[in-house]
């Protein structure tokens, strides 16, 4: 059936952010592998985290369209993953307030947006804004675990009291943890209590450990 979206691609092709077929902002091919396949993962100091896709391949290439080359209308099909992740983290925690991992400022301006603001808005997810702009940093690729850790001591800081608060950590994106972990620490120090994190995808695990699968479906 042929849609308005089919005669938007028709008269204004655009490469498929998946896989740069000519046509629709992401092809019919690409469409489906974005289905959320929701697993958990302990990391530390981030505690579980909830992840709806792997970080690779055209999930990948899809994200950096949306972060990278300013894509917004991508946010939609992301959106959708991001929330499963999301309501699975909350299954046996439906009561904490949802905080978004804060950017720099210099990220901000330079994207214009907020990833994971953008994504959250899209699933119709309230974020509660604990945490004050990131302070700046240098980037975390190509760090070592220990020198990630190291690199984000004093970047974070909370916005507004979190004593006694249960709170999930939302990002875009998990690598090592690391980042995850050192918003978890600040918001632990503020007397909240951390049920964990939740993020659209996460890189997949290079060590050989499955982490555990809660789901085939979204
Ligand atoms: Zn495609």
């Amino acid at each position: 059936m042929a849609t308005v979206r089919d005669a938007f691609a028709y008269l204004f092709p655009v490469p498929c952010a998946g896989c740069g077929a000519e046509g629709r902002a992401l092809c019919r091919d690409c469409a489906p592998q974005l289905a959320a396949r929701v697993r958990a993962t302990e990391l530390p100091g981030a505690g579980t985290v909830t992840a709806a896709l792997d970080y690779e391949g055209m999930t990948r290439a899809v994200l950096l369209g949306l972060k990278e080359q300013g894509r917004g209308g991508l946010a939609t099909p992301l959106a959708e993953p991001f929330a499963a992740a999301v309501a699975a983290a909350l299954v046996a925690t439906p009561e904490a307030v949802i905080a978004a991992v804060p950017s720099t400022p210099a990220a901000r301006r330079r994207r214009g947006f907020e990833p994971v603001h953008l994504l959250a808005s899209r699933a119709g997810i309230r974020l509660t804004p604990l945490f004050l702009p990131a302070r700046p940093h240098a980037v975390q690729k190509g760090l070592g675990i220990a020198e990630r850790a190291r690199n984000l001591d004093g970047v974070f800081a909370l916005a507004r009291p979190v004593g006694g608060v249960r709170v999930l950590v939302v990002d875009d994106v998990v690598t090592t943890g690391a980042t995850l972990a050192a918003a978890a620490a600040v918001l632990r120090a503020g007397g909240a209590d951390v049920v964990g994190a939740a993020v659209l995808a996460a890189t997949p695990r290079r060590d050989g450990r499955s982490s555990g699968m809660l789901s085939n479906s979204s």
